[in-house]
């Protein structure tokens, strides 16, 4: 695995420039639960959404080559400092693109790269509500529903998974267009509201079919894939240590004993989650050879990232009390939008899963 590239570097330098502006917005875009476009739109002039198209299609393959590990990493934590809810969305953009790049014929790869190199966002909706699932019919119509569907009315296509007649789950790169049809969840979530996380309904809709049944599910991809969703909060806990840090400076209480062994540990919880990931992105990008060993590795650093950050959340909270609870603090909304996005599939799996391989491979 290569080191990052000079074109890449610079794609960073420009990423980097972009961070406190697009802070500074952040709190507008939450509270009004707004999908961040002029924030899209800063990424697509800065090269950020054609970037994760393959070399040899026109892109640097931030997250869809091995090579592009390390830099997909430095983008996904630059994303979370900026936003969670900005850098969940480009996360799903990764997603999708990678599972087109990986598994779609030459033809729709070549169609998806064009996309994305025109500025397209590219969404990805797997999650089916209970009972009224997206199904996709031997005419390739897609009806049914999707849940939890990060982008709703905003983005300008998708990846999905929709079951066959079979029972196998089907790969569709969706075109937003006629047939569908997007709404807020009831209520909405408390979090990551600039995701506008959503619902759609699907109703005739046409997609284009890629990969084999199942494919969406195989491994190690399906699994080692949750690294750049904690890429995105490793990003929003080094914001919110900085946070915690500058906030009780300013307010000169960094003098006390007890503000200091919780800055400390802090620190130490911040420092111990970036060296999981810069290990996992790694691993869950090299085509690894012992696939249960990088599932495992994966699952750990994932549940190590999410207890650094309700760590971090917690001492943040008791260092600076009741201020941490303003809406106009970033602490407040940080914190909200890592309790929302920390909630991911299957936690007590992935644990036992990793102590179950850990049992069966214990070092002679
Ligand atoms: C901000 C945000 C944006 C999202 N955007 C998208 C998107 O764009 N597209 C998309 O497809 N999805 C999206 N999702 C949904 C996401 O993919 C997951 O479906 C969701 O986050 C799962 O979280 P959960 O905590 O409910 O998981 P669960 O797996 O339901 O876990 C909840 C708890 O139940 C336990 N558990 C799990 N399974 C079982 C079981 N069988 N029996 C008993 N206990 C069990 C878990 O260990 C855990 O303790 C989004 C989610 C969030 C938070």
């Amino acid at each position: 695995m290569g080191a990052v590239n000079q074109l890449t570097v610079s794609l960073l330098s420009r990423m980097e420039a972009l961070v406190v502006p697009l802070q500074d917005r952040a709190t507008m875009w939450d509270l009004s639960a707004t999908f961040p476009a002029d924030d899209i739109e800063d990424l697509r002039a800065a090269g950020l959404l054609q970037a994760i198209v393959p070399a040899h299609l026109g892109g640097l393959g931030l997250g869809t080559e091995p090579d592009g590990a390390l830099g997909a990493l430095a983008l996904l934590r630059l994303l979370g400092r900026a936003n969670l809810a900005l850098g969940r969305l480009v996360e799903a953009h990764i997603n999708a693109l990678r599972l087109v790049f990986r598994l779609a014929d030459p033809a729709l790869q070549q169609r998806v790269a064009q996309d994305a190199k025109d500025g397209k966002l590219v969404g990805l909706w797997v999650t089916d509500p209970p009972g009224d699932g997206l199904r996709i019919s031997a005419d390739g119509m897609l009806n049914g529903h999707k849940q939890f569907c990060s982008g709703a009315g905003h983005i300008d296509a998708a990846v999905v998974t929709a079951l066959d007649e079979a029972g196998g789950a089907r790969l569709v790169y969706v075109p937003i267009g006629t047939g569908l049809t997007a709404s807020p969840l009831t209520g909405g979530l408390s979090g990551m509201r600039a995701a506008t996380t959503g619902q759609v309904a699907f109703d005739s809709a046409a997609g284009t079919v890629f990969g084999k049944p199942d494919d969406y599910l195989a491994e190690p991809d399906f699994s080692c894939g949750a690294w750049r969703t904690s890429a995105v909060t490793l990003g929003g806990l080094e914001a919110l240590s900085q946070q915690l840090r500058s906030q009780l400076v300013s307010r000169h209480r960094h003098g006390d004993p007890h503000q200091q062994a919780r800055v400390g540990q802090a620190m130490i919880a911040t420092e111990t989650a970036r060296l999981w990931m810069a290990e996992a992105a790694v691993q869950a990008e090299s085509e690894p050879n012992d696939i249960p060993a990088a599932i495992s590795y994966v699952g750990q650093a994932r549940l190590a990232v999410e207890r650094a950050c309700l760590e971090v959340m917690e001492l943040s909270q008791r260092s600076l009390g009741v201020a941490a609870f303003l809406r106009s603090n970033p602490v407040e909304r940080i914190c909200r939008d890592l309790s929302t996005y920390l909630r991911q599939p299957a936690a007590d799996m992935v644990l036992t899963e990793a102590a179950i391989f850990g049992m069966e491979n214990i070092p002679r």
